[in-house]
């Protein structure tokens, strides 16, 4: 069975745990893999080149600056990401192409100082990437919800809703590599 992989971009090395970081988005996405059938694993790197993801994959940016990838690809975007925040847009980036998910997460110091912090951001904008949902997600509540911190819990329903959606093939946008 198919591995499900997340490529977490931190060209800026902002990251500063980051076996620990991998170890908890992998905490996370587990729990959810029983509600599909395809996924039997995850896999979450952190690589120091430009990736190739395949359709199903997962790609978060890491922001050491305000300054957001996901303008990059759509100016509809916020221009400026705030410490411990993240966006997730999808686009067509004005060719009339299928579109793209562009998930990002500013780094601050919280997101420092805990990788579980990190990770549930991460999770929390990847559930936006897979359920190609905007502030509507955020009455689920838990990791769905507008505030997410490191004691947010991952609720049942959130894993279901995610492990759900994980085989929809939502392309990532992997140029803005290009623009860290
Ligand atoms: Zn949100």
């Amino acid at each position: 069975m198919p591995t499900l992989t997340v490529w977490c971009i931190d060209k800026a090395n902002v990251v500063t745990k980051v076996v620990d970081t991998c170890d908890e988005i992998s905490a996370l996405i587990t729990p959810c893999l029983q509600y599909q059938s395809y996924f039997n694993d995850v896999d979450v790197f952190f690589p120091q080149y430009k990736p190739s993801p395949a359709n199903t994959d997962l790609v978060v940016y890491y922001l050491a600056t305000p300054d957001s990838v996901a303008f990059v690809l759509d100016g509809n975007a916020d221009q400026a990401v705030p410490e411990d925040g993240g966006q997730t847009i999808w686009s067509n980036g004005g060719s009339g192409s299928a579109f793209k998910y562009c998930s990002e997460v500013r780094v601050g110091a919280g997101a420092k100082a805990s990788a579980r912090g990190l990770a549930k951001l991460t999770f929390h904008e990847f559930m936006h990437n897979k359920l190609k949902m905007g502030d509507g997600m955020h009455s689920k509540g838990g990791l769905a919800g507008a505030s997410v911190d490191e004691s947010t819990a991952l609720t049942t329903q959130n894993a279901k809703d995610f492990g759900q959606a994980l085989t929809k093939q939502h392309v990532q946008w992997i140029d803005g590599y290009d623009s860290l």
